[in-house]
């Protein structure tokens, strides 16, 4: 069995934080291929991820989806180009009497750190897309989300991009100086983009 079936296979059985008595929903899930050259790492499944069996199946990552694709990127891309993850494995199920998701603890963080240090392992990428304001505080100094965005990031010899969360429940991109942000941040991946795969060259005619 190849390396990252293995890991697929072990995160897929993890019960490490309903054990610890959180109120998730598992499995765990788990998309991609290994090696990569770009990582993009988000919060946490949706339900409809949960639902549907697998990461990035929602309303709010056919947007995540759309600005990628925007960067350059194809549909194909996604799960092969880029890994898709986030901080934790599991649905960590919605917020008592609301539509919205529970952010997953710093325990279940945590819990799941090495699952992700483990795929970052054979991932391998060089250019890492930090999905949402959590995911960014984990690898960024702390900043407001309006000073991270936009950017690009060097550190122990990775690229990091920044990216607001595309979720409904957030109101930040209301904010039309925050969209060109976003535009800043598109543009950010698309360089990124082009330079590991640079594009073909205009023949003359
Ligand atoms: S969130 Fe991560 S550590 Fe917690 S049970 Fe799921 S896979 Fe395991």
């Amino acid at each position: 069995m190849q390396a990252l079936e293995l890991l697929h296979d072990q995160i897929r059985q993890c019960r490490r934080c309903e054990e610890d008595g959180f109120p998730i929903a598992p499995p765990p899930l788990v998309w991609g291929q290994a090696p990569a050259p770009f990582l993009l790492i988000g919060q946490a499944p949706g339900l409809s991820d949960w639902r549907g069996d697998r990461m990035y199946l929602g309303p709010a990552a056919r947007k995540l989806i759309g600005w990628l694709c925007e960067a350059g990127f194809t549909e194909g891309d996604i799960g092969t180009t880029i890994y898709m993850t986030a901080l934790t494995k599991c649905f960590p199920g919605r917020l008592p009497g609301k539509s919205t998701d529970r952010a997953p603890s710093p325990k279940e963080r945590a819990n799941c750190r090495h699952w992700l240090d483990a795929q970052w392992r054979l991932v391998s990428p060089r250019v890492v897309i930090l999905f949402g304001k959590m995911s960014i505080d984990t690898f960024l100094p702390r900043m407001p989300l309006e000073e991270a965005v936009g950017r690009m990031f060097e550190k122990g010899g990775l690229t990091y991009i920044p990216l607001p969360h595309s979720s409904g429940a957030s109101t930040w991109l209301n904010d039309p100086a925050h969209r060109r942000l976003l535009a800043d941040a598109i543009q950010r991946i698309r360089e990124a983009r082009e330079k590991i795969a640079p594009p073909p060259p205009i023949l003359g005619e």
